[in-house]
């Protein structure tokens, strides 16, 4: 039979799709990342068309002897990079995580302190996303504008008022790190337990470029491992502490996930692997190509969030473009410029201004694993001059865009061995 146009149509887009965002593509979406070709081989394979429902020699199901293996050895690498006692890689994404932490912290009409969404708090953390799915109450801790961050002595004092059930620190948008340390004494005298997202920032911490939240005794750790942690899309639950660590794990299945996209698994520990001895390299290019990036808008005349505070600590960069035209508009002339941004929300905007945002979130964590280095971020700064400052018409610089990628086709930080697909997947590039 010949193919029908409905499969052509559906291998054109894939294949375009690869094209285009892996090779002629800028891309500083903060919470993407790309595997190496070494996790991919492994991420092509006959797991993901298998069951393993339960823990790892103790499935529900027959024929998992290989998967029980992988992911007994995948937890323990997961935990040895963390510094954690303990890691469930089931949860098939950050929110995953956080639900099944949540659920077991909190009860329906408990209250939750979460950051103010001025410093970043997901919507996972809301009543307006998981917790507001479990019936838990979010109480926003004070916002410090001054620091960009939580006010500490003003959540202090509602931590000892409110006596929380749990408190949630990390975010989305996330230039600098929730005060930890500050809170945890405060926390833990009133039996309120500490949940840190680290989703955005799980491989800044593999990395040891950002604080470990376990080492200031966060109960839990949850993140995504596919934003700093350039591994497949997925969640994962870290703990010290045993006995919370055992309820949450009896209640991934059958809550959560019924099945948990086995595939992931070996591509997990790959990247584990590859984080346990580039992590550090790798995470410490992140935190200098962002400073870099940051420094550069400014210079080429951009008005950079938090300059009075060095800019950012993590892969982000926040831009202030209302006097470009606003984040919709100028998220928009980028990716014309194949620039891939996304338009977000400044501490100062209304919630209402979700559609058309002051700002712009950008992170530098994908380009840092194709080699980009600091120059790099200036000629990036540049090109964004070119749209959004100089007006150049954005088909114009995608070429100078393209051509520039042409440089970073090779994802670094990884090993020297590109096995073949186990299942001889072509690639689609
Ligand atoms: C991205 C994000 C999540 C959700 O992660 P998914 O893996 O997409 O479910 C959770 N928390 C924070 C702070 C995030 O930024």
């Amino acid at each position: 039979m010949q193919v029908p146009p409905e499969l052509q149509k559906v291998l054109d887009l894939t294949r375009e799709q690869n094209r285009w965002r892996r090779t002629e593509t800028i891309n500083l979406i903060a919470s993407e990342n790309v595997m190496s070709p070494l996790a991919e081989s492994v991420y092509m394979s006959d797991f993901m068309s298998r069951y393993a429902e339960g823990l790892p020699f103790k499935r529900y199901y027959q024929g998992t002897k290989y998967i029980d293996e992988l992911e007994a050895l995948t937890n323990q690498l997961l935990a040895e990079i963390s510094k954690a006692k303990f890691a469930d890689v089931r949860p098939i994404a950050g929110t995953i995580a956080n639900a099944a932490v949540f659920r077991i912290l909190g009860e329906p009409g408990d209250k939750a302190l979460i950051a103010p969404v001025q410093a970043g708090s997901h919507v996972s953390h809301t009543k307006f996303g998981t917790l507001g799915a479990l019936g838990i109450q979010h109480i926003e801790m004070p916002y410090d504008e001054e620091n960009m961050n939580i006010d500490v002595d003003k959540a202090i004092k509602m931590i000892e008022e409110v006596k929380p059930k749990f408190i949630v620190l990390g975010g989305s948008l996330y230039l600098f790190p929730h005060p930890l340390k500050e809170l945890e004494p405060h926390a833990h005298a009133v039996g309120a337990k500490i949940v840190y997202d680290a989703a955005h920032v799980y491989g800044l911490i593999v990395g040891g470029q950002w604080h470990n939240p376990l080492d200031e005794k966060a109960d839990f750790l949850t993140a995504s491992t596919h934003k700093t942690f350039p591994g497949p899309q997925g969640g994962v639950v870290l703990s010290n502490n045993e006995e919370l660590f055992k309820k949450v794990q009896k209640t991934i299945f059958p809550w959560w996930v019924s099945n948990h996209h086995l595939h992931r698994i070996p591509a997990t520990a790959v990247t584990s692997i590859e984080m346990k001895y580039f992590g550090r390299e790798y995470a410490s290019q992140i935190v200098k190509n962002s400073r870099a990036l940051a420094e550069a808008l400014a210079e080429e005349g951009f008005k950079v969030v938090g300059e009075h505070l060095e800019y950012t600590r993590s892969h982000q960069v926040a831009v202030d473009v209302r006097k470009q035209g606003g984040g919709a508009k100028c998220a928009k002339s980028l990716e014309d410029a194949n620039i891939i941004v996304n338009k977000n929300l400044l501490p100062n905007d209304p919630p209402s201004a979700v559609n058309d945002p002051s700002g712009l979130r950008l992170g530098v964590q994908e380009m840092t694993r194709y080699g980009m280095k600091e120059d790099d971020m200036r000629e990036i700064a540049r090109l964004m001059r070119l749209v959004l400052i100089d007006g150049v018409n954005p088909s114009e610089v995608k070429r100078k865009v393209v051509e520039f990628r042409k440089n970073f086709l090779t994802v670094k930080y990884t090993f020297d061995v590109v096995p073949e697909s186990p299942l001889k997947i072509p690639m689609l590039i």
